[in-house]
């Protein structure tokens, strides 16, 4: 199968069936973010246990794109420290935005959001969870917007 066909096989799966879309056992540390110019809303809560992030969920509404990159962002963070995560957020911001050349594989599900950089309105939606993310891991708990 074309790669692409089934990096859109996956965005459709997660956005249909969002991963952890929960709020974990006993938070530690939650933000909500906003992405106004498509109406997605996500509210993420993670439980970190001294550098690591034990368990992290979303809830909210937006695109199968928002959806599945929060769903995706979800196991893919899930037993990592802030530190590799902080990486892992930069990668995937470079290559949605197209900015890091190169294949993505070794980024796993998250190299399924690589045909974005086609549609810049677009990364916006997938980066809305990470930012959110980024805002509950420094405990900065007023709302993010991806504008
Ligand atoms: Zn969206």
């Amino acid at each position: 199968m074309d790669p692409r066909e089934l990096y859109q096989e996956l965005i459709l799966d997660h956005g249909r069936r969002p991963r952890n879309f929960r709020v974990p056992e006993g938070p530690t540390c939650r933000a909500e973010g906003k992405n106004p110019l498509c109406g997605d809303h996500v509210a993420v809560s993670a439980v970190v246990v001294g550098d690591r992030v034990e368990d992290v969920g979303f809830q909210g509404s937006g695109c199968a794109i928002c959806m599945a990159a929060a769903s995706t962002m979800t196991e893919a963070v899930r037993g990592h420290t802030r530190e590799e995560i902080a990486a892992m957020f930069a990668r995937f911001h470079g290559v949605v935005t197209g900015a890091a050349s190169g294949d993505a594989e070794d980024l796993g599900k998250l190299a399924a959001f690589s045909g974005l950089s086609e549609f810049p309105m677009r990364v916006k939606c997938a980066t809305l969870a990470w930012h959110t993310l980024e805002a509950a891991l420094q405990g900065r708990g007023e709302p993010v917007s991806s504008e």
